[in-house]
């Protein structure tokens, strides 16, 4: 039986109730993170707690609690779920501005938020299973626009994946203005004559984990990247075109609208990356002796 944390509690997942009027339920206002675990320790911690309160301040939304408050949380949960999940597992968080009186659209002077986390199944990638790649469609992008705040309103975003599906497709790369900005659950990059382009932080799209341990592994190892717009006619002469995301990771798109990119492989600069980015997970796992 999975155990929860609810609102200061760690209880089994199916005591958890919450109010018909909770504002996540009725308006979608609430925020949240996804976080994968590896060998125990959830993977950037720190940035995704930062993006947590970008989030937070963002819908106007205050919660007391520190990194070290989730920390402390996280822990009690992997302690608590591992013989359920074993050792493959991510953790999900939540945070909504809670249940009123009411239902109106004004934002409660004293909100109660509701808080959760728990853990999902998640089984850590190979680079043998990303290496075989995906098929993207592009889309009219037909979100808002605070596409930075981590939003649990995600209906645009759970529609267009489905279109992408429907296409026999497992991502959307989504256009606005006749530029691309990122996908439906991750973010965009493309390689052209060697250089990794993505496309820099803005209001149009969310400030991927993985997308800054990308642009970090590429200086590091002095691979020419660039953070700059992508006019969708782009996509059709890029080389390499890849999506990143805590849980995806980094994946290739082999074939755009039903045509190869570049040769319909995972290219050289892709098979760079993902040894760096593998090489860069293990040594985090390595116990370090006092
Ligand atoms: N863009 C969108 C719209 C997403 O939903 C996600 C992840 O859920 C990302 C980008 C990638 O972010 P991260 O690398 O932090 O998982």
């Amino acid at each position: 039986m999975s155990i929860i944390y609810f609102n200061g509690e760690f209880i089994p997942q199916e005591d958890a109730k919450i109010s018909i009027t909770d504002r996540g339920f009725t308006f979608g206002d609430g925020i949240y993170e996804v976080i994968p675990v590896y060998n125990g320790t959830a993977f950037r911690l720190p940035e995704h707690i930062q993006r947590l309160e970008n989030s937070l301040a963002n819908i106007r939304l205050k919660i007391d609690y520190k990194l070290t408050d989730w920390q402390r949380i996280f822990d009690e949960l992997l302690t608590r779920n591992l013989t359920e999940f074993g050792k493959g597992l991510s953790l999900y968080l939540q945070i909504t501005r809670g249940a009123t009186a009411q239902r109106d659209h004004l934002l409660p002077n004293k909100p109660k938020p509701t808080i959760i986390a728990f853990c999902m199944p998640y089984v850590p990638n190979t680079i043998e299973k990303l290496a075989q790649g995906i098929k993207a469609i592009t889309l009219p992008d037909l979100r808002w626009a605070r596409c930075s705040i981590k939003s649990t309103n995600l209906l645009p975003n759970v529609l267009q994946r489905q279109e992408a599906e429907d296409q026999g497709a497992q991502e959307a790369i989504l256009i606005k203005d006749g530029f691309a900005f990122e996908c439906t659950s991750s973010n965009l990059f493309l390689v052209k004559d060697g250089v990794i382009v993505t496309p820099p932080k803005s209001h149009h799209l969310l400030g991927g984990i993985t997308r800054d341990v990308i642009l970090e592994l590429a200086a590091k190892h002095n691979m020419p990247y660039a953070e700059q717009a992508i006019p969708e006619t782009a996509l059709t002469s890029a080389d390499e075109i890849w999506i990143s995301s805590s849980t995806r990771e980094i994946r290739p798109i082999l074939a755009l609208n039903g045509k190869p990119v570049g040769d319909g492989t995972p290219g050289p600069i892709w098979w760079q990356l993902i040894q760096h980015y593998f090489a860069f997970k293990e040594s985090l796992n390595t116990p370090h002796t006092a």
